[in-house]
């Protein structure tokens, strides 16, 4: 049974199966693949790669950050509440 409502959101996922024959994503735990039936599942684990630098301006900061071969790693997903430039106060 599927339940419809009038909430609005996005989907918030940490993990989920792939079918390592077809790519279907699965969101939850799955004997066989839903849509090819084939046994081969893998479980992908949401994680946040980052890197905090100082630079001159965005495009600065990714060469910068690129630059540097070590990467913070941490489980889920980072949200940031205020990724806008030259905001006013
Ligand atoms: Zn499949």
């Amino acid at each position: 049974m599927q339940f419809r409502t009038n909430v609005k959101g996005e989907r918030i996922t940490t993990e989920y199966l792939e079918c390592n024959h077809c790519g279907t994503q699965m969101y939850q735990e799955q004997e066989l693949c839903i849509d090819c039936g084939s046994d081969s599942l893998s479980w992908y684990t949401q994680y946040t790669v980052y890197q905090t630098v100082f630079a001159k301006d965005p495009q600065d900061a990714f060469e910068t950050a690129n630059q540097i071969d070590q990467w913070l790693i941490i489980g889920g997903r980072l949200l940031l509440h205020d990724a806008g430039e030259n905001k006013d106060e």
